[in-house]
């Protein structure tokens, strides 16, 4: 019982590191990035409507949300390359944040060229409010380009809108209303929170582990509740703008502040994570209104 109590108060880590095994975080070779400054460029241009009805807006605080992975005990840190008209998610070295709107099924075509060519989002039309895709070096698990698409609304009212309703309010705005599309003032899919998870998974970080959701989010059975890589958000949610110390623990466990880069073949040592499922879980939580943020990842020989 005393033993029990003990590790109650000490704050199990449970952040997770990325792997070279999509989805199994307690497989394959942790994905880190060779440099500590990592350039990114943001394309919020090129949907319609503007996300946040201002792509300017929008355009800002995705660049004012990677900041927060630079706590003092790292040296690691994204670098602001500024706008880009590129739509492409590619190994081209070049770190994309891309606002999609609307669906490829929509523009009739799918796939990385449709998504391209439209600026559409060609991957699930429910749920997924982003989606970050990293190449990496399956054999040493170096990260080579990482690209965030972020799903947007298309301007349409209901059943025909799809997309997230994306806003760029502060924290202290208060929630949007149930239906917010058109809504200014008002946090419903804030940018900040959206930016600031999907650049965890940037740097090298999985979903934290949450014991309460169903696999594979579930890795962990002590994981802190309302981490920046929680895997879900509520509509109005912008405390992922913010790491807690689990995040911060994280990016400063992969990059150290002056001390080498820490790679590894037995990533989850930190987390006591046993191995992710399936990935069916989208749906369980779908239907208990959660919203989610996935991240996918690409293989690079
Ligand atoms: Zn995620």
């Amino acid at each position: 019982m005393a033993v029990a109590l003990l590790a109650a108060a000490v704050p199990t880590p449970a952040y997770v590191r990325s792997t070279t095994e999509a989805g199994q975080p307690a497989r394959g070779l942790c994905l880190y990035w060779g440099a500590r400054q990592v350039r990114f460029v943001v394309n919020a241009t090129s949907a319609t409507p503007a996300p946040c009805g201002s792509a300017a807006a929008a355009t800002t605080l995705t660049a004012a949300s990677f900041p927060a992975w630079s706590p003092a005990c790292t040296d690691f840190g994204f670098v602001n390359g500024g706008t880009t008209a590129v739509t492409a998610v590619a190994n081209d070295g070049t770190n994309l944040v891309v606002f999609r709107s609307g669906l490829c099924q929509a523009a009739g075509c799918s796939g990385n060229a449709c998504a391209s060519t439209h600026n559409c989002w060609d991957h699930d039309a429910m749920g997924t409010i982003a989606l970050t895709t990293t190449t990496f070096v399956a054999s040493t698990g170096q990260i080579l380009d990482a690209d965030m698409e972020i799903h947007g609304w298309n301007g349409l009212s209901r059943p025909q809108a799809t997309g997230s309703y994306l806003t760029c309010a502060t924290p202290s705005s208060p929630p949007c209303t149930a239906i917010p599309y058109g809504q200014t003032g008002c946090n419903f899919t804030d940018v900040g929170n959206v930016v600031t998870h999907e650049a965890g998974h940037m740097l090298g970080l999985e979903h934290t582990c949450v014991a309460s959701y169903p696999a594979p989010y579930n890795y962990c059975p002590n994981a802190p509740d309302g981490t920046t890589m929680d895997p879900t958000m509520q509509p109005g949610e912008t405390r992922k703008r913010v790491l807690t110390a689990d995040d911060v623990a994280g990016v400063c466990a992969i990059y150290p502040l002056n001390a080498a880069t820490v790679t590894c073949s037995s990533p989850s040592s930190s987390s006591g994570c046993g191995t992710a499922g399936g990935g069916t879980g989208s749906l369980g939580l779908l239907a208990l209104g959660f919203l989610i943020l996935r991240r996918r990842s690409s293989r690079r020989a």
